[in-house]
């Protein structure tokens, strides 16, 4: 039983992230997408309870893919899901970066880890969730992007705000 976890901001989900999660589903028993809860952040858009419920739906047709958030070392939260892969996905250089930095201190902290990449499709290279909340904010179209429930739930949120 392989089981990847998938952590990260998913401020909101985008379809970058669900083609990651997808493809990775081919490869493991179980991906769990898990929201990262961190303790000292700027103000997210979406709450981590939203964020869950924006991921729950997008991932309803996905049967090896889970939704889970929590706030302690990715590794550690690794540990205690009993996952032997922390996955990620690559869409450029300069994602290569950080990813590798962070990939260090991690195989440091907990060998047992291991951390897999995933290149992202071409289709989704160009964009991140901080673009669609960009986007959005100054009125341009996100549907395709994001799922829709994702584009309405951004909509509302910022027609809100206005
Ligand atoms: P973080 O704050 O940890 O970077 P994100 O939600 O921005 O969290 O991203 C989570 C993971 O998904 C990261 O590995 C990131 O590189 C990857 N990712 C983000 N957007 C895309 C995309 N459009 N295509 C493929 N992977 C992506």
């Amino acid at each position: 039983m392989t089981i990847a976890v998938y952590p990260g901001s998913f401020d909101p989900v985008t379809n970058g992230h669900l083609d990651i999660a997808t493809r990775a589903s081919r490869i493991f028993d179980t991906v769990i997408m898990a929201v990262f809860d961190k303790p000292v952040s700027k103000k997210p858009l979406f709450n981590v309870a939203e964020r869950l419920e924006l991921l729950r739906e997008a991932t309803i047709d996905l049967p090896h893919v889970q939704v889970d958030s929590y706030s302690i070392l990715t590794v550690e939260y690794a540990r205690q899901k009993g996952a032997q892969v922390i996955l990620r996905g690559m869409r450029s250089q300069s994602d290569f970066e950080p990813e590798f930095r962070m990939a260090q201190i991690n195989r440091t902290i907990a060998p047992d880890v291991e951390i897999v990449m995933l290149m992202s499709d071409h289709a989704y290279t160009s964009f991140s969730s901080s673009t669609v909340r960009e986007l959005a904010l100054l009125g341009a179209d996100i549907s395709w992007l994001v799922p829709s429930h994702v584009a309405v739930a951004v909509e509302r949120m910022y027609g809100q705000r206005a």
